[in-house]
Protein backbone atom coordinates (compact mmCIF):
# COMPACT_ATOMS: atom_id res chain seq x y z
CA UNK A 1 0.00 0.00 0.00
CA UNK A 2 1.85 3.24 -1.03
CA UNK A 3 1.22 5.86 1.00
CA UNK A 4 4.41 7.89 1.58
CA UNK A 5 5.90 9.41 -1.25
CA UNK A 6 9.36 11.20 -2.25
CA UNK A 7 9.31 13.87 -4.80
CA UNK A 8 12.86 14.78 -6.51
CA UNK A 9 13.04 18.20 -7.62
CA UNK A 10 10.25 21.12 -7.26
CA UNK A 11 9.79 22.30 -10.80
CA UNK A 12 7.18 22.00 -12.97
CA UNK A 13 6.84 18.15 -13.15
CA UNK A 14 7.44 18.15 -9.56
CA UNK A 15 4.81 20.48 -8.64
CA UNK A 16 2.34 18.06 -10.18
CA UNK A 17 3.92 15.10 -9.05
CA UNK A 18 3.74 16.48 -5.53
CA UNK A 19 -0.39 17.71 -6.71
CA UNK A 20 -1.23 14.45 -8.51
CA UNK A 21 -0.49 12.54 -4.54
CA UNK A 22 -2.46 15.09 -3.02
CA UNK A 23 -5.52 14.52 -5.11
CA UNK A 24 -5.39 10.73 -4.31
CA UNK A 25 -4.56 11.31 -0.66
CA UNK A 26 -0.91 10.43 -0.61
CA UNK A 27 1.48 12.07 1.55
CA UNK A 28 4.39 14.21 -0.72
CA UNK A 29 7.74 14.97 0.20
CA UNK A 30 9.49 16.83 -2.24
CA UNK A 31 12.92 17.48 -2.13
CA UNK A 32 14.42 20.67 -3.88
CA UNK A 33 17.85 21.12 -3.74
CA UNK A 34 17.77 24.98 -4.62
CA UNK A 35 16.34 27.72 -2.75
CA UNK A 36 13.06 28.19 -4.71
CA UNK A 37 10.57 26.04 -6.82
CA UNK A 38 10.43 26.47 -11.01
CA UNK A 39 13.83 24.72 -11.76
CA UNK A 40 14.60 25.60 -15.43
CA UNK A 41 12.09 28.55 -15.53
CA UNK A 42 13.85 30.45 -12.53
CA UNK A 43 16.11 32.11 -14.43
CA UNK A 44 19.50 33.41 -12.10
CA UNK A 45 22.52 35.14 -13.32
CA UNK A 46 25.10 32.10 -12.52
CA UNK A 47 24.71 28.58 -13.88
CA UNK A 48 23.93 26.11 -10.72
CA UNK A 49 25.15 22.76 -10.02
CA UNK A 50 22.86 20.63 -10.67
CA UNK A 51 19.83 23.13 -12.35
CA UNK A 52 19.08 23.60 -15.15
CA UNK A 53 20.73 26.87 -16.20
CA UNK A 54 19.04 29.30 -19.13
CA UNK A 55 19.49 32.53 -20.92
CA UNK A 56 17.94 35.79 -20.22
CA UNK A 57 15.62 35.78 -23.15
CA UNK A 58 14.39 32.83 -23.08
CA UNK A 59 10.71 33.05 -24.22
CA UNK A 60 8.09 29.64 -24.05
CA UNK A 61 7.46 28.36 -27.77
CA UNK A 62 4.45 26.70 -26.46
CA UNK A 63 1.64 28.99 -25.91
CA UNK A 64 -0.68 29.56 -22.69
CA UNK A 65 -3.61 27.66 -23.80
CA UNK A 66 -1.61 24.81 -24.89
CA UNK A 67 0.98 25.18 -21.85
CA UNK A 68 -0.92 25.48 -18.82
CA UNK A 69 -1.81 22.94 -15.65
CA UNK A 70 -4.63 21.27 -16.62
CA UNK A 71 -7.19 23.23 -14.22
CA UNK A 72 -4.97 26.63 -13.67
CA UNK A 73 -5.63 28.45 -17.14
CA UNK A 74 -3.22 31.49 -17.50
CA UNK A 75 -4.40 34.77 -16.86
CA UNK A 76 -6.43 36.53 -20.08
CA UNK A 77 -4.16 39.12 -19.42
CA UNK A 78 -1.19 36.87 -19.90
CA UNK A 79 0.30 37.08 -23.88
CA UNK A 80 0.22 33.45 -25.99
CA UNK A 81 3.98 33.15 -25.25
CA UNK A 82 5.76 34.25 -22.06
CA UNK A 83 9.30 35.69 -20.97
CA UNK A 84 10.97 33.12 -18.64
CA UNK A 85 9.81 35.37 -15.54
CA UNK A 86 6.06 35.41 -16.14
CA UNK A 87 5.98 31.65 -16.70
CA UNK A 88 7.78 31.37 -13.13
CA UNK A 89 5.53 33.83 -11.96
CA UNK A 90 2.71 31.06 -13.14
CA UNK A 91 4.31 28.80 -11.42
CA UNK A 92 4.32 30.34 -8.20
CA UNK A 93 0.74 31.12 -7.90
CA UNK A 94 0.02 27.97 -9.61
CA UNK A 95 1.88 26.38 -6.05
CA UNK A 96 0.30 29.11 -3.55
CA UNK A 97 -3.59 28.10 -5.18
CA UNK A 98 -3.19 24.34 -4.50
CA UNK A 99 -1.38 24.84 -1.39
CA UNK A 100 1.82 22.94 -2.45
CA UNK A 101 4.70 24.89 -1.25
CA UNK A 102 4.48 23.14 2.50
CA UNK A 103 5.22 20.02 1.30
CA UNK A 104 8.81 20.98 -0.17
CA UNK A 105 11.97 20.92 1.40
CA UNK A 106 14.03 23.95 0.02
CA UNK A 107 17.84 23.55 0.16
CA UNK A 108 17.66 19.76 0.44
CA UNK A 109 20.00 17.74 -1.57
CA UNK A 110 18.76 13.90 -2.68
CA UNK A 111 22.34 12.12 -2.51
CA UNK A 112 21.09 8.96 -2.73
CA UNK A 113 17.88 6.58 -3.99
CA UNK A 114 18.19 3.16 -3.21
CA UNK A 115 16.03 -0.50 -3.21
CA UNK A 116 15.24 -1.44 0.45
CA UNK A 117 16.55 -4.78 1.20
CA UNK A 118 13.00 -6.33 1.66
CA UNK A 119 11.94 -4.10 -1.97
CA UNK A 120 10.75 -7.32 -3.69
CA UNK A 121 7.82 -7.15 -1.17
CA UNK A 122 7.24 -4.11 -0.01
CA UNK A 123 8.63 -1.86 -3.23
CA UNK A 124 10.25 0.58 -0.88
CA UNK A 125 13.03 3.37 -0.81
CA UNK A 126 15.52 4.51 1.07
CA UNK A 127 15.84 8.09 0.18
CA UNK A 128 19.34 10.39 1.88
CA UNK A 129 19.41 13.41 1.66
CA UNK A 130 21.66 16.46 2.42
CA UNK A 131 20.57 19.79 3.82
CA UNK A 132 23.42 22.47 5.29
CA UNK A 133 25.89 19.40 5.30
CA UNK A 134 23.48 17.05 7.74
CA UNK A 135 22.49 13.67 6.25
CA UNK A 136 18.95 12.42 6.48
CA UNK A 137 18.09 8.81 5.82
CA UNK A 138 13.75 8.27 5.36
CA UNK A 139 11.98 5.34 3.97
CA UNK A 140 9.33 5.95 1.29
CA UNK A 141 6.78 3.65 -0.39
CA UNK A 142 7.53 5.13 -3.67
CA UNK A 143 9.67 7.77 -6.01
CA UNK A 144 9.05 10.33 -8.24
CA UNK A 145 11.90 11.26 -10.12
CA UNK A 146 11.51 15.14 -11.34
CA UNK A 147 14.82 16.24 -11.73
CA UNK A 148 14.86 17.71 -15.05
CA UNK A 149 16.73 17.14 -18.09
CA UNK A 150 18.37 20.13 -19.24
CA UNK A 151 21.28 19.56 -16.81
CA UNK A 152 24.12 17.66 -17.77
CA UNK A 153 26.03 19.33 -20.67
CA UNK A 154 26.57 16.91 -23.72
CA UNK A 155 29.59 18.25 -24.94
CA UNK A 156 30.98 16.20 -27.93
CA UNK A 157 34.67 17.33 -28.29
CA UNK A 158 36.34 13.90 -29.62
CA UNK A 159 33.97 14.56 -32.55
CA UNK A 160 35.70 17.72 -33.07
CA UNK A 161 39.61 17.00 -34.51
CA UNK A 162 41.90 20.14 -33.63
CA UNK A 163 39.44 21.41 -30.88
CA UNK A 164 42.56 21.78 -28.25
CA UNK A 165 44.97 23.39 -30.91
CA UNK A 166 42.17 26.29 -31.35
CA UNK A 167 43.08 29.67 -29.39
CA UNK A 168 39.33 30.98 -29.21
CA UNK A 169 37.27 30.27 -26.39
CA UNK A 170 34.37 27.70 -26.92
CA UNK A 171 31.88 26.96 -24.09
CA UNK A 172 28.30 24.40 -23.92
CA UNK A 173 25.37 26.65 -24.37
CA UNK A 174 24.44 26.20 -20.66
CA UNK A 175 26.68 28.42 -19.85
CA UNK A 176 25.44 31.23 -22.12
CA UNK A 177 23.37 34.22 -20.73
CA UNK A 178 23.76 37.06 -22.55
CA UNK A 179 25.09 38.39 -25.77
CA UNK A 180 27.21 41.67 -25.04
CA UNK A 181 30.29 40.43 -24.17
CA UNK A 182 30.11 39.32 -27.73
CA UNK A 183 29.89 42.17 -29.14
CA UNK A 184 32.38 42.84 -32.59
CA UNK A 185 33.35 39.28 -32.32
CA UNK A 186 32.94 36.99 -34.87
CA UNK A 187 30.94 33.74 -33.68
CA UNK A 188 30.48 30.15 -34.90
CA UNK A 189 27.44 28.12 -33.12
CA UNK A 190 26.82 24.08 -33.29
CA UNK A 191 23.82 22.70 -33.02
CA UNK A 192 20.37 23.89 -34.32
CA UNK A 193 18.56 23.01 -31.62
CA UNK A 194 15.98 25.36 -29.56
CA UNK A 195 19.37 26.84 -27.60
CA UNK A 196 21.12 26.85 -30.86
CA UNK A 197 18.44 29.20 -33.15
CA UNK A 198 17.56 31.39 -30.33
CA UNK A 199 21.84 32.13 -29.35
CA UNK A 200 22.57 32.48 -33.04
CA UNK A 201 20.12 35.04 -33.80
CA UNK A 202 20.62 36.91 -30.79
CA UNK A 203 24.17 37.25 -31.16
CA UNK A 204 23.84 38.31 -34.75
CA UNK A 205 22.65 41.52 -33.36
CA UNK A 206 25.74 42.13 -31.80
CA UNK A 207 28.69 39.61 -33.25
CA UNK A 208 30.54 40.82 -36.37
CA UNK A 209 29.80 37.88 -38.02
CA UNK A 210 27.45 34.53 -36.74
CA UNK A 211 28.28 30.77 -38.34
CA UNK A 212 25.72 28.31 -37.39
CA UNK A 213 26.82 24.96 -37.99
CA UNK A 214 24.30 22.01 -37.96
CA UNK A 215 24.83 18.03 -39.18
CA UNK A 216 21.70 17.17 -40.30
CA UNK A 217 19.07 20.36 -40.51
CA UNK A 218 15.92 20.98 -38.92
CA UNK A 219 12.41 21.99 -39.71
CA UNK A 220 11.96 25.72 -38.34
CA UNK A 221 8.89 27.01 -37.04
CA UNK A 222 7.66 30.22 -36.50
CA UNK A 223 5.34 30.50 -33.26
CA UNK A 224 2.78 32.91 -35.04
CA UNK A 225 1.26 31.31 -37.69
CA UNK A 226 -1.51 31.01 -39.85
CA UNK A 227 -3.46 33.79 -40.02
CA UNK A 228 -1.08 35.44 -37.16
CA UNK A 229 -2.69 32.16 -34.29
CA UNK A 230 -0.12 30.54 -32.41
CA UNK A 231 0.62 27.54 -34.04
CA UNK A 232 0.47 24.39 -31.56
CA UNK A 233 -3.73 25.88 -31.20
CA UNK A 234 -3.81 24.87 -34.68
CA UNK A 235 -1.39 22.31 -35.01
CA UNK A 236 -2.15 19.82 -31.86
CA UNK A 237 -5.68 18.72 -32.72
CA UNK A 238 -7.67 15.59 -32.80
CA UNK A 239 -8.65 16.54 -36.50
CA UNK A 240 -5.50 16.37 -37.73
CA UNK A 241 -3.84 13.48 -35.67
CA UNK A 242 -6.78 11.19 -36.61
CA UNK A 243 -6.48 12.31 -40.61
CA UNK A 244 -2.73 11.42 -40.17
CA UNK A 245 -3.47 8.25 -38.98
CA UNK A 246 -5.79 7.29 -41.44
CA UNK A 247 -3.98 8.74 -44.57
CA UNK A 248 -1.22 6.48 -46.53
CA UNK A 249 2.10 7.56 -45.23
CA UNK A 250 2.51 8.90 -48.39
CA UNK A 251 0.18 11.29 -48.54
CA UNK A 252 0.22 12.21 -44.88
CA UNK A 253 4.43 12.64 -45.30
CA UNK A 254 3.52 14.93 -48.29
CA UNK A 255 1.47 16.92 -46.09
CA UNK A 256 3.52 17.31 -43.52
CA UNK A 257 6.51 18.25 -45.54
CA UNK A 258 3.99 21.05 -47.45
CA UNK A 259 3.10 22.33 -43.69
CA UNK A 260 6.57 22.62 -42.50
CA UNK A 261 7.50 24.46 -45.20
CA UNK A 262 4.44 26.91 -45.25
CA UNK A 263 6.63 29.43 -43.05
CA UNK A 264 9.87 29.37 -46.08
CA UNK A 265 11.31 26.75 -48.11
CA UNK A 266 13.86 25.26 -46.20
CA UNK A 267 16.16 24.31 -48.93
CA UNK A 268 16.57 27.29 -50.08
CA UNK A 269 18.18 28.83 -46.51
CA UNK A 270 20.55 25.64 -45.95
CA UNK A 271 17.47 24.44 -43.12
CA UNK A 272 16.17 21.01 -44.87
CA UNK A 273 16.45 18.35 -42.18
CA UNK A 274 18.25 15.31 -43.71
CA UNK A 275 15.03 12.82 -42.77
CA UNK A 276 12.73 15.18 -43.68
CA UNK A 277 9.63 12.96 -43.03
CA UNK A 278 10.68 12.11 -39.98
CA UNK A 279 8.31 13.61 -36.96
CA UNK A 280 11.44 14.68 -34.85
CA UNK A 281 10.72 18.01 -32.89
CA UNK A 282 10.95 21.16 -34.73
CA UNK A 283 13.04 24.07 -33.88
CA UNK A 284 10.82 27.36 -33.21
CA UNK A 285 12.12 30.45 -34.44
CA UNK A 286 10.70 33.68 -35.70
CA UNK A 287 13.79 35.44 -36.51
CA UNK A 288 15.92 32.57 -38.13
CA UNK A 289 14.70 33.24 -41.49
CA UNK A 290 14.90 36.43 -41.39
CA UNK A 291 18.91 36.98 -40.07
CA UNK A 292 19.73 34.78 -42.70
CA UNK A 293 18.46 36.31 -45.59
CA UNK A 294 20.02 39.72 -43.77
CA UNK A 295 23.49 37.84 -43.78
CA UNK A 296 23.82 38.02 -40.24
CA UNK A 297 23.82 34.40 -39.87
CA UNK A 298 25.55 32.45 -42.47
CA UNK A 299 24.51 28.39 -42.09
CA UNK A 300 27.28 25.91 -42.49
CA UNK A 301 27.31 22.10 -42.22
CA UNK A 302 29.24 19.65 -40.11
CA UNK A 303 32.69 21.10 -38.74
CA UNK A 304 35.71 18.90 -40.27
CA UNK A 305 38.48 20.40 -38.32
CA UNK A 306 39.59 23.15 -35.88
CA UNK A 307 42.96 24.83 -36.41
CA UNK A 308 44.24 27.12 -34.37
CA UNK A 309 42.28 30.37 -35.24
CA UNK A 310 39.97 28.77 -38.09
CA UNK A 311 37.65 26.23 -38.39
CA UNK A 312 37.32 23.50 -41.80
CA UNK A 313 33.93 22.69 -42.48
CA UNK A 314 32.62 19.51 -44.07
CA UNK A 315 31.84 21.24 -47.67
CA UNK A 316 35.69 22.40 -48.01
CA UNK A 317 34.98 26.06 -46.90
CA UNK A 318 37.13 27.52 -44.23
CA UNK A 319 36.20 30.47 -41.54
CA UNK A 320 39.12 32.58 -40.41
CA UNK A 321 39.16 34.47 -37.22
CA UNK A 322 37.16 32.60 -35.25
CA UNK A 323 36.82 33.83 -31.42
CA UNK A 324 34.26 32.23 -29.96
CA UNK A 325 32.40 28.76 -30.59
CA UNK A 326 29.26 27.73 -28.49
CA UNK A 327 28.28 24.15 -28.33
CA UNK A 328 24.66 23.98 -28.56
CA UNK A 329 24.68 20.32 -28.28
CA UNK A 330 22.50 19.11 -25.96
CA UNK A 331 22.16 17.54 -23.02
CA UNK A 332 22.56 13.97 -21.62
CA UNK A 333 20.27 12.44 -18.81
CA UNK A 334 21.54 11.97 -15.66
CA UNK A 335 20.24 10.58 -12.26
CA UNK A 336 23.50 11.17 -9.97
CA UNK A 337 21.52 10.10 -7.29
CA UNK A 338 20.71 6.52 -8.37
CA UNK A 339 22.07 3.89 -6.71
CA UNK A 340 21.94 1.60 -9.41
CA UNK A 341 21.89 3.87 -12.29
CA UNK A 342 20.80 0.66 -14.67
CA UNK A 343 17.12 1.01 -13.22
CA UNK A 344 16.93 3.85 -15.36
CA UNK A 345 19.13 3.72 -18.12
CA UNK A 346 19.33 0.07 -18.65
CA UNK A 347 20.36 -1.15 -22.03
CA UNK A 348 23.83 0.27 -24.11
CA UNK A 349 23.25 3.53 -21.46
CA UNK A 350 20.11 4.33 -23.12
CA UNK A 351 16.55 5.32 -21.26
CA UNK A 352 14.32 2.71 -20.96
CA UNK A 353 11.28 3.31 -19.17
CA UNK A 354 7.75 2.17 -19.94
CA UNK A 355 4.84 4.50 -21.22
CA UNK A 356 8.01 6.93 -21.23
CA UNK A 357 7.61 6.52 -17.06
CA UNK A 358 8.09 3.60 -15.47
CA UNK A 359 11.13 1.64 -15.18
CA UNK A 360 9.93 -1.94 -16.62
CA UNK A 361 12.57 -4.25 -14.52
CA UNK A 362 11.58 -3.36 -10.89
CA UNK A 363 9.75 -5.78 -8.62
CA UNK A 364 7.47 -3.33 -7.77
CA UNK A 365 6.06 -0.36 -9.95
CA UNK A 366 7.00 2.10 -7.28
CA UNK A 367 9.40 4.68 -9.14
CA UNK A 368 8.59 7.15 -12.14
CA UNK A 369 10.49 9.27 -13.76
CA UNK A 370 8.52 12.32 -14.80
CA UNK A 371 8.67 14.70 -17.68
CA UNK A 372 11.22 12.98 -19.93
CA UNK A 373 9.07 12.03 -22.80
CA UNK A 374 10.15 14.09 -26.12
CA UNK A 375 6.58 15.30 -28.03
CA UNK A 376 5.52 18.19 -29.99
CA UNK A 377 3.48 19.14 -26.99
CA UNK A 378 4.16 21.14 -23.80
CA UNK A 379 6.09 19.55 -20.98
CA UNK A 380 2.89 20.65 -18.11
CA UNK A 381 0.35 19.40 -19.41
CA UNK A 382 2.50 16.22 -20.35
CA UNK A 383 4.32 15.54 -16.79
CA UNK A 384 0.54 16.59 -15.34
CA UNK A 385 -0.88 13.62 -16.60
CA UNK A 386 2.40 11.42 -16.23
CA UNK A 387 1.87 11.98 -12.90
CA UNK A 388 -1.94 11.25 -12.58
CA UNK A 389 -1.56 7.99 -14.04
CA UNK A 390 1.13 7.36 -11.62
CA UNK A 391 -0.41 7.69 -8.43
CA UNK A 392 -3.01 5.09 -10.02
CA UNK A 393 -0.30 2.93 -10.67
CA UNK A 394 1.24 3.38 -7.32
CA UNK A 395 -2.04 1.97 -5.83
CA UNK A 396 -2.41 -0.80 -8.34
CA UNK A 397 -5.69 1.26 -10.05
CA UNK A 398 -4.57 1.39 -13.63
CA UNK A 399 -6.63 0.27 -16.20
CA UNK A 400 -3.79 -1.10 -18.50
CA UNK A 401 -0.91 -4.63 -18.70
CA UNK A 402 -1.01 -6.00 -15.28
CA UNK A 403 2.49 -4.96 -13.91
CA UNK A 404 4.08 -8.97 -14.20
CA UNK A 405 3.43 -8.35 -18.05
CA UNK A 406 5.27 -5.57 -18.33
CA UNK A 407 8.11 -6.94 -15.73
CA UNK A 408 8.43 -9.81 -18.20
CA UNK A 409 7.53 -9.46 -21.73
CA UNK A 410 9.20 -5.63 -21.88
CA UNK A 411 12.32 -5.73 -23.15
CA UNK A 412 12.48 -3.32 -25.91
CA UNK A 413 11.82 0.26 -25.19
CA UNK A 414 9.37 2.25 -27.08
CA UNK A 415 11.27 5.42 -27.84
CA UNK A 416 10.67 8.68 -25.74
CA UNK A 417 10.08 10.40 -28.78
CA UNK A 418 6.06 10.49 -29.31
CA UNK A 419 3.08 11.87 -30.71
CA UNK A 420 2.01 14.16 -28.43
CA UNK A 421 -2.34 13.46 -28.67
CA UNK A 422 -1.90 9.86 -29.10
CA UNK A 423 0.41 9.71 -25.76
CA UNK A 424 -1.89 11.64 -23.48
CA UNK A 425 -4.63 9.90 -24.85
CA UNK A 426 -3.17 6.50 -24.14
CA UNK A 427 -2.37 8.13 -20.16
CA UNK A 428 -5.85 9.26 -19.96
CA UNK A 429 -7.68 6.05 -21.52
CA UNK A 430 -5.89 4.05 -18.72
CA UNK A 431 -7.08 6.01 -15.77
CA UNK A 432 -10.93 7.16 -17.12
CA UNK A 433 -10.17 10.72 -17.81
CA UNK A 434 -10.00 10.30 -21.91
CA UNK A 435 -12.91 12.66 -23.29
CA UNK A 436 -15.28 10.78 -24.89
CA UNK A 437 -16.19 12.25 -28.81
CA UNK A 438 -19.11 10.37 -29.66
CA UNK A 439 -20.96 10.74 -25.81
CA UNK A 440 -20.02 14.39 -26.04
CA UNK A 441 -21.85 14.65 -29.32
CA UNK A 442 -24.98 13.58 -28.34
CA UNK A 443 -24.88 15.50 -24.93
CA UNK A 444 -22.76 18.52 -25.81
CA UNK A 445 -22.32 19.06 -29.59
CA UNK A 446 -21.00 22.35 -29.16
CA UNK A 447 -17.93 20.85 -27.18
CA UNK A 448 -17.35 18.20 -28.34
CA UNK A 449 -16.91 19.92 -32.16
CA UNK A 450 -14.27 22.28 -30.50
CA UNK A 451 -12.64 19.30 -28.40
CA UNK A 452 -12.19 17.60 -31.87
CA UNK A 453 -11.70 20.66 -34.48
CA UNK A 454 -10.03 22.66 -31.58
CA UNK A 455 -6.83 22.58 -30.47
CA UNK A 456 -5.77 19.48 -27.66
CA UNK A 457 -5.85 21.93 -25.05
CA UNK A 458 -4.72 20.67 -21.34
CA UNK A 459 -8.27 21.14 -19.63
CA UNK A 460 -9.75 18.30 -22.43
CA UNK A 461 -8.17 16.28 -19.67
CA UNK A 462 -9.85 17.71 -16.71
CA UNK A 463 -13.81 17.25 -18.42
CA UNK A 464 -14.65 13.60 -16.75
CA UNK A 465 -13.45 10.81 -14.40
CA UNK A 466 -11.44 11.09 -11.12
CA UNK A 467 -9.51 14.85 -10.92
CA UNK A 468 -12.82 16.24 -12.60
CA UNK A 469 -12.74 19.97 -12.90
CA UNK A 470 -15.88 21.69 -13.30
CA UNK A 471 -14.27 24.88 -15.15
CA UNK A 472 -12.76 22.38 -17.59
CA UNK A 473 -15.72 22.85 -20.08
CA UNK A 474 -15.59 26.72 -20.14
CA UNK A 475 -11.77 27.22 -20.59
CA UNK A 476 -12.36 25.19 -23.70
CA UNK A 477 -15.16 26.82 -24.87
CA UNK A 478 -13.25 30.52 -24.13
CA UNK A 479 -9.14 29.14 -24.80
CA UNK A 480 -9.85 31.50 -28.25
CA UNK A 481 -11.01 34.28 -26.28
CA UNK A 482 -8.44 34.32 -24.31
CA UNK A 483 -5.73 33.91 -27.02
CA UNK A 484 -7.04 36.94 -28.62
CA UNK A 485 -7.56 39.10 -25.29
P1 LIG B 1 13.41 21.19 -14.26
O1 LIG B 1 12.71 22.43 -14.58
O2 LIG B 1 14.81 21.02 -14.75
O3 LIG B 1 13.38 21.03 -12.66
C1 LIG B 1 14.11 20.03 -11.98
C2 LIG B 1 14.29 20.45 -10.53
O4 LIG B 1 14.87 19.36 -9.81
C3 LIG B 1 15.23 21.63 -10.34
O5 LIG B 1 14.62 22.61 -9.54
C4 LIG B 1 16.48 21.04 -9.65
O6 LIG B 1 17.09 21.94 -8.76
C5 LIG B 1 15.86 19.86 -8.90
N1 LIG B 1 16.79 18.76 -8.63
C6 LIG B 1 17.54 18.09 -9.54
N2 LIG B 1 18.27 17.13 -8.93
C7 LIG B 1 17.96 17.18 -7.60
C8 LIG B 1 18.39 16.44 -6.46
N3 LIG B 1 19.28 15.44 -6.55
N4 LIG B 1 17.87 16.78 -5.24
C9 LIG B 1 16.97 17.78 -5.13
N5 LIG B 1 16.54 18.53 -6.18
C10 LIG B 1 17.03 18.22 -7.40
N6 LIG B 1 9.04 22.97 -22.62
C11 LIG B 1 7.79 23.37 -23.02
O7 LIG B 1 6.83 22.62 -22.85
N7 LIG B 1 7.60 24.58 -23.60
C12 LIG B 1 8.61 25.43 -23.79
O8 LIG B 1 8.38 26.51 -24.32
C13 LIG B 1 9.94 25.04 -23.40
N8 LIG B 1 10.99 25.87 -23.58
C14 LIG B 1 12.24 25.46 -23.20
C15 LIG B 1 13.33 26.31 -23.41
C16 LIG B 1 14.61 25.92 -23.04
C17 LIG B 1 15.78 26.86 -23.27
C18 LIG B 1 14.82 24.65 -22.47
C19 LIG B 1 16.21 24.19 -22.08
C20 LIG B 1 13.75 23.80 -22.25
C21 LIG B 1 12.45 24.18 -22.60
N9 LIG B 1 11.36 23.36 -22.41
C22 LIG B 1 10.10 23.76 -22.81
C23 LIG B 1 11.51 22.04 -21.77
C24 LIG B 1 11.69 22.15 -20.25
O9 LIG B 1 12.54 21.11 -19.91
C25 LIG B 1 10.41 22.06 -19.48
O10 LIG B 1 9.60 23.18 -19.80
C26 LIG B 1 10.48 22.02 -17.96
O11 LIG B 1 11.18 23.08 -17.40
C27 LIG B 1 10.99 20.73 -17.37
O12 LIG B 1 10.60 20.77 -16.01
P2 LIG B 1 11.03 19.70 -14.96
O13 LIG B 1 10.31 20.02 -13.70
O14 LIG B 1 10.85 18.33 -15.51
O15 LIG B 1 12.61 19.90 -14.78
Amino acid sequence: MVRRVAVVGAGVSGLAAIKGCLEEGLEPTCFEQSEDIGGLWRYTDQTEEGRASIYRTVFTNSCKEMMCYSDFPFPDDHPNYMHNARLQHYICKYAEHFDLLRHIRFKTLVTKVKKRPDFSVTGQWEVVTQRDGKEETAVFDAVMICSGHHVYPHLPLADFPGIQKFKGCYFHSREYKEPEKFRGKKVLVIGLGNSGCDIAVELSTVASQVYLSSRSGSWVMSRVWDKGYPWDMLVITRFRTWLGNILPRVLSDWLYVRGMNRFFKHENFGLMPLNRTSRKEPVFNDDLPSRIACGVVVMKPNVKEFRETSVLFQDGTVQDDVDVVVFATGYSYSYPFMEDASIIKSRDNQVTLYKGILPPHLEKPTMVVIGLVQSLGPIIPTSDLQCRWAVKVFQGRWMGMCWAKVYFLYGNSTTLQTDYITYMDELASAIGVKPNILKLLLTDPRLALEVFFGPCSPYQFRLTGLGKWSGARKAILTQWDRTLR
